[in-house]
């Protein structure tokens, strides 16, 4: 008899939430990068799949092996395939280990990988689209971690003006008076490791788009479990859906503990309705049927 094939790891798992893809892979306490190519973001790294390679910037949650162990290789394969230094933004107090990770390397491989790893302290924001920022929130798990939201400004006409021709804004523009302010529109937010926080109900969280979260334990008796590593639970999901207006809410960093089917039936009783705006990053199944529904949406219209 034949040995068997080992099985097939790593298969990415893929959501459309126009105009945004979230696709990645993570499991609880192994690995988890999501990414979100239309913002050029990996959220974490703790495997470097072909995918990763394509975004610019790389946001660490915290410095859990799971979430950072694919950043060297993101590093030196960017390199490598004649791209630009990569850009990691990571905790404050994680920048340092990170840069002594680099410097270790280049003792390892005896040559240099160019990187930028950029601090960012709760609060603080970096630019990665002209017109986006990425900011950083604080989150709360057994090491220094952050969330991340996708914030947009967009440039809006007063009040005071609304209705005048092109040729009176441009006059009133001209005599010097400013015709427009700006609004930061909060567009997708990543929650990293965290136990249930502040920043979870904040403005940005609440008004994101997409919010793409951990949901590490499911059943009851795994609930000292999430407490215990400083993670979510769904019973605590259950809240913060009442909270986040986000049309697709992305559940990922589910602990293997639990089955899919498990983990299905516990959305729906637990969630009901609001299981519909609810989608596993890991259900290859359920996913690809969504794809296939929205595809046959688009042949339609
Ligand atoms: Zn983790
Ligand atoms: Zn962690």
């Amino acid at each position: 008899m034949l040995p068997k094939r080992p099985p097939r790891d790593h298969r990415v798992g893929f959501i459309y939430s126009p105009p945004w893809r979230i696709q990645g892979i993570s499991v609880g306490g192994e690995q988890t990068i999501i990414q979100v190519p239309e913002l050029g973001v990996n959220f974490d790294i703790g495997l470097c799949p072909r995918i990763a390679l394509a975004a610019d910037f790389t946001a660490l949650s915290h410095g859990h092996m799971d979430h950072v162990a694919g950043l060297p290789y993101w590093f030196s394969q960017r390199t490598f395939m004649k791209m630009s230094p990569g850009t990691c933004f990571c905790h404050p107090e994680t920048a340092k280990p990170l840069q002594d990770m680099m410097g270790g390397w280049v003792d390892v491989e005896n040559q240099a990988t160019p990187h930028r790893i950029v601090p960012l302290a709760p609060g603080e924001s970096h630019q990665i689209k002209p017109s986006i920022s990425l900011l950083a929130l604080q989150a709360r798990h057994t090491v220094p971690a952050l969330s991340f939201v996708a914030v947009e400004k967009r440039s809006k006409l007063k009040q005071e003006f609304a209705g005048l021709s092109q040729s009176e804004l441009r006059g009133i523009r001209n005599g010097g008076t400013e015709i427009t302010y700006t609004v930061d529109i909060p567009l997708v937010a990543y929650s990293g490791d965290t136990e249930m926080n502040p920043s979870l109900v904040s403005t940005e969280f609440c008004e994101s788009k997409v919010v793409i979260t951990e949901c590490t334990f499911f059943e009851d008796d795994h609930r000292e479990r999430a407490k215990v590593g400083k993670h979510l639970h769904i019973h605590q999901l259950k809240d913060l859906l009442s909270s986040w207006k986000a049309e697709t809410v992305v559940l990922a960093h589910m602990s293997r503990r639990s089955s899919l089917e498990v983990i299905r039936k516990i959305l729906k009783d637990t969630l009901g309705d609001e299981a519909s705006r609810v989608c596993l990053l890991m259900d290859h199944y359920e996913n690809r049927n969504r794809y296939e529904e929205q595809s046959r949406k688009l042949e339609t219209s």
